[in-house]
Formats: C-alpha cells, sequence, structure tokens
C-alpha cells in the first residue's frame, strides 16, 4: 500500500482545499482520505517517509530506495504540501491522424480541405503509422497529467478498419497509463457508401467502444442516425457524433438525435460533440434546443482548436468562434466537457496534448467569466469522465483509482489559468508520466 501524505486535495473545480493523506491500496485504488494525523486502517505504522522531489515508486522502474523498502507494508510519500487533483480526461481525439500534418497539408485551412487532404493520405497510410503517430501523442497526453482519452477511429474506404485495429492494440498496450477508449468513426467517406452499416459493426465486433460518425454529412440524416442507433443498442455501446462542425441553420438535426435518445432510454449515452450551430441559432430557438439536450441527457463536447481554426473561413468581416453555446449548456444543466480534438494534422495545425491548455482556450474563446476557471477544469476532468462513462473510477473518493495530478499550483483555477511548471502524473498510484524538481 501506498500512503501520500502531507498534500493538498482537491476534489473537482470549485471544491474547497482539504489537507487528506491518501492511502491507496494494492490494486491502485483510493482505501481512504485520511485527516492529518488520523491513524490508518488496520493499524499499520507509517515508516519515516520518502521525500516526493527524491522519488516517486513508478512502474517503469524501482528505483533504489523503493527496492529497499520491498516487503514493507506501507510505502509514504511526503508530498510536501503540493497540490493533488484528479487525472484529467480528454473526452474527443483523433489519434489516427495526429502528427500528419507535415505530410498532409491543408492549404485552405477548412473542414473539407482537411477532409480532403487526409482521405487521399489515408489510402498509404499502414498500422504501423497510426500506432506511431498515435503513440507520439499518448506519451506527451500522459506527461501532461491525461488518464482517459476517447479517440475516433475513421472508418472509411481509404482507411476500412485499419485505423480501428491499431487503436484497439493500443488501448491493450496503453491499459497501465491511459485508459483508452476506441469510436467507431463512420466518415464522410463511407457515409454514403452501402457497405458503410457493414463495417461498423465489423468495428463494433472488434471492439470498438463507442458507435460514432458525422450525421450531417449524410444524404438522408434520419436514416444515418438510425443506423448509428441500431448499432448502438445491438452491440450495447454508448453513442457519441460529430453533431455538426459547421454554422448553417438550415441543417440543424439536434431534435432527431434527442427523439431518438428519448425513445429509446438512452438517457446519459449520447454525446454531441461540437454541437458549433447553435452559436448561429437565433437565442430563442438555441434555448429551446438546450432544453431538449438537457431533457434527453445529451452531453456536449466543445473543441475549440478544430472550431477556432477551420470554422468562418468564409467571412470577410468579423469572423464567428464557431464554438458551441457552452455558457448555455451548461446553466442548463447538460453536461459539458472540452477537448482537444485534433493535434497537428490537416484538421487543426497546433496542440501540445495539454487539456490545461484546452480549458484555457474554452475559457477565452467560449466567454467564461472571470470566475470560470474552476468551472473550466471540471470541462477537463470530472465531466468528460461522467461522458465517458468512467466516473465511478475516476476522481479523488474512496473507490476511485488512484489517477492524479500532483502539483505545485495553489488550486484547480490555477492550473487552467497558467498550467504547471512541473506536474507528476500517478496511474492506479504509479507514476507513469512527468516529474517534480
Ligand atoms: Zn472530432
Amino acid at each position: 500500500m501506498k500512503l501520500l501524505r502531507g498534500g493538498r486535495i482537491q476534489a473537482s473545480g470549485d471544491a474547497p482545499i482539504e489537507r487528506r493523506d491518501i492511502l491507496i491500496d494494492e490494486r491502485g485504488y483510493i482505501a481512504a482520505l485520511l485527516a492529518p494525523g488520523e491513524p490508518i486502517p488496520g493499524g499499520m505504522p507509517p515508516d519515516s517517509g520518502i521525500p516526493f522531489d527524491r522519488e516517486v515508486p513508478s512502474r517503469a522502474g524501482s528505483p533504489a530506495a523503493s527496492a529497499q523498502r520491498r516487503g514493507t507494508e506501507l510505502i509514504t510519500i511526503d508530498l510536501a504540501d503540493r497540490l493533488v487533483v484528479p487525472g484529467l480526461v480528454d473526452a474527443h481525439q483523433h489519434l489516427d491522424k495526429s502528427h500528419t500534418l507535415r505530410e498532409v497539408p491543408n492549404p485552405q485551412g477548412t473542414l473539407d480541405g482537411a477532409i480532403a487532404a487526409f482521405a487521399d493520405y489515408a489510402t498509404r497510410l499502414t498500422r504501423e503509422d497510426v500506432i506511431a503517430h498515435a503513440e507520439r501523442t499518448l506519451r506527451a497526453c500522459s506527461a501532461r497529467g491525461t488518464v482517459a482519452i476517447r479517440s475516433h477511429a475513421n472508418i472509411d474506404p481509404e482507411c476500412g478498419l485499419r485505423n480501428a485495429e491499431a487503436l484497439i492494440e493500443l488501448r491493450a498496450r496503453w491499459q497501465d497509463r491511459i485508459r483508452l477508449q476506441v469510436v467507431a468513426f463512420i466518415t464522410s467517406g463511407a457515409i454514403n457508401n452501402p457497405k458503410g452499416k457493414g463495417w461498423l459493426d465489423d468495428a463494433l465486433a472488434m471492439g470498438a467502444d463507442v458507435v460514432g460518425g458525422t450525421p450531417t454529412r449524410a444524404h438522408d440524416v434520419d436514416a444515418f442516425l438510425d443506423m448509428l442507433f441500431d448499432a448502438s443498442q445491438r452491440f450495447g455501446r454508448p453513442i457519441d457524433v460529430h453533431m455538426d462542425e459547421h454554422l448553417d441553420v438550415n441543417a440543424v438535426h439536434f431534435d432527431a438525435l434527442a427523439d431518438r435518445t428519448l425513445a429509446l432510454g438512452m438517457q446519459g449515452k449520447v454525446v454531441a460533440s461540437h454541437s458549433s450551430v447553435l452559436s448561429a441559432l437565433a437565442p430563442d430557438e438555441a434555448n429551446r434546443i438546450i432544453d431538449r439536450l438537457a431533457h434527453a441527457g445529451i452531453g456536449v463536447i466543445t473543441l475549440p482548436a478544430a472550431n477556432l481554426f477551420l470554422q468562418g473561413r468564409h467571412a470577410d468581416r468579423l469572423p464567428p468562434r464557431g464554438l458551441t453555446r457552452v455558457n448555455e449548456l451548461a446553466h442548463a444543466g447538460v453536461t459539458v466537457a472540452c477537448a482537444s480534438d485534433n493535434i497537428r494534422d490537416p484538421f487543426v495545425p497546433t496542440g501540445s496534448g495539454d487539456m490545461l491548455e484546452i480549458a484555457r482556450w474554452t475559457v477565452l474563446a467560449a466567454h467564461l467569466g472571470s470566475k470560470d476557471l474552476g468551472r473550466a477544469f471540471d470541462m477537463a476532468c470530472g465531466n468528460p469522465a461522467r461522458l465517458l462513462r468512467i466516473d465511478a473510477e475516476h476522481g479523488l473518493k474512496v473507490g476511485a483509482r488512484a489517477d492524479l495530478l500532483i502539483t505545485k499550483a495553489e488550486d484547480a483555477a490555477d492550473l487552467v489559468a497558467g498550467g504547471a511548471l512541473e506536474r507528476c502524473v500517478l496511474v492506479g498510484g504509479d507514476a507513469v508520466g512527468g516529474h517534480l524538481i
């Protein structure tokens, strides 16, 4: 067992900071949150403690001090007043595309330009390429504090099931560092293809965790949504759609999504990513839809990087931001997360894998308030954990896995505002990324 002693813990962005010692059991789960000086359950005596800046027992290699303590019942690590928050969660990525920008330029900077460029490149893309690019991103995300990622995997005539296979392999390879969920993502290349349904079924049968797709790019949006919900029902998987990635008020399909979600009792199991067009609708109509999303238990993921880069390029003045109505959704009770989306590919040329940076962009791009930094932190932590349905095992609470981010920050708002010079990331109580000096 391990005891993280002498730290300050903050369970969510707006939660109070408490002084608690974190007891972690042999499985890597939080067994107790103890007040300073509170006896350890079972009467286990703590040892003299390992200074945190000298060593955190890690899975990658056990330094000397850990080796000496092998066989002792309890390893105590002195956090020296550091802040402990739950590990970050990135609810929407495209690991199969990340770090392809050099090979796949998108000179127009538009969504159509990116889709066309990637479709051409995808015919030459190998499974090994996907794995190599994705692992570069996974390492960066892990070092910056991300402990869970939901990634879409293109399924289309160019990629077939290759990308989904690669990400499913990575899910197993990285299971002790990042919880990876793979979305079977029927893209615009497959959406109007009669073989699309078969590809979707094959990806789910292969083990993809989530049903995904781009309904607004289908000839028949209703039929496409029916296909997704039908697959979801047959395979028992949740749904995460790229609801829209446009600002065309003549292509609004939230009611169709809410109708099916309610009719099939899928509240809490459906996510609408992007939902950009809400920002283009008149407030009354936007609010009517937002209330329906709240009633249907549909979550929303805002993706500021892609929206800021891709949307509004045709405006000759005052280009729109392209983000959904984050404030209104949150106030209506919709679970809202922010996420990275694309990282250094034809869709978005930037990206570090740092969810604190994405939370920061969300504050600025979505016009959150100056006191909403804690709320933005939750959009990169607890909220996406709920949308990924891993919240029972995530967080700073007894029974959750000890997937934690440890820094010298003042609090979660400080992390959103300015990041942290050093970070240490624990998964299952073991150090897996970053370090503190
Ligand atoms: Zn996306």
